[in-house]
């Protein structure tokens, strides 16, 4: 499924696998004056590349390798004939791309490879300049693109959701605060999320993320003192274990993020797949 959101300068594309018709779980990309900012699922590579050949794109850029936003990626490069940049440690893992753990396969498809050009610290399109911002913690290769005319900031899967409360083993939520707190001195207007679509008040909204994992620290720490294990702890401060924990195999669970938060933040961090 592929559907396109205007937003004047702005397009958002919806991207998502369905099953009997239902969305199982969507991703944006966006599409701003002839930059296409990540490329979707392997599922919808074709939809993607069907509808990229009818629009004026100049230039693909990935935020990181993630098969939700590099799975259109080796159709688009063959198809479009225009460059498709990526960060260096992006381009490493697409030139390659291992086999992804079986509950992704099914949600988005197994991505192909692909040879993909390293992206500068700048990419610009004829009325814009985006600066590329590194921003590990939920992948090592993650980065943001900042607009800092317009105080857009395109944040790939950095934010998602200002009250986040699964956490994936490799991923690092001291790496993602301190990823989240340089992105927030940017002073950003527009959120450009690519779970959460645009979001406004950019800043506050991350300020928001970064105060609630801060705040759920704090508590974390007072009830493990008080000798509360992590499966407590996650219990007490975030409710039961979801469908996300059941779906992954325990892979995305509110343990994780409890069992990170609990971590001392200054220790050996690990900067996420
Ligand atoms: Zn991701």
């Amino acid at each position: 499924m592929l559907r396109e959101h205007d937003h004047g300068a702005i397009v958002r594309v919806e991207l998502a696998r369905t099953f009997l018709g239902h969305v199982i779980y969507h991703v944006y990309c966006y599409l701003i004056d002839g930059l296409l900012i990540d490329t979707g699922p392997p599922a919808t590579a074709a939809a993607m590349a069907r509808w990229a050949a009818a629009r004026r794109i100049r230039r693909v850029v990935l935020t990181h390798h993630h098969e939700d936003h590099s799975g259109g990626a080796p159709l688009l490069a063959r198809s479009l004939g225009v460059p498709v940049e990526a960060p260096a440690a992006t381009v490493r893992v697409l030139a390659n791309f291992p086999r992804i753990p079986a509950y992704r396969r099914l949600v988005w498809g197994q991505p192909g490879s692909a040879e993909l050009k390293p992206l500068g610290d700048v990419t610009e399109t004829e009325r814009y300049r985006f600066r590329v911002v590194p921003t590990p913690g939920h992948a090592a290769d993650h980065v943001a693109l900042f607009e800092e005319r317009e105080g857009w900031l395109v944040s790939g899967d950095l934010y998602i959701s200002p009250r986040a409360v699964y956490l994936r083993p490799v991923e690092d939520a001291w790496t993602i605060l301190a990823s989240l707190e340089r992105l927030r001195d940017l002073h950003p207007k527009l959120l450009l999320c690519s779970h959460a679509g645009l979001v406004a008040d950019a800043t506050r909204a991350l300020e928001r993320k970064i105060a609630y994992w801060r705040g759920l620290a704090e508590r974390a720490r007072q009830l493990a003192a008080a000798g509360g294990s992590v499966a407590s702890v996650a219990r007490r401060l975030l409710g039961r274990e979801g469908a996300m924990a059941l779906i992954s195999l325990g892979d995305f669970s509110k343990r994780n993020l409890i069992r990170c938060l609990l971590e001392d933040p200054g220790g050996p961090r690990r900067l996420g797949d």
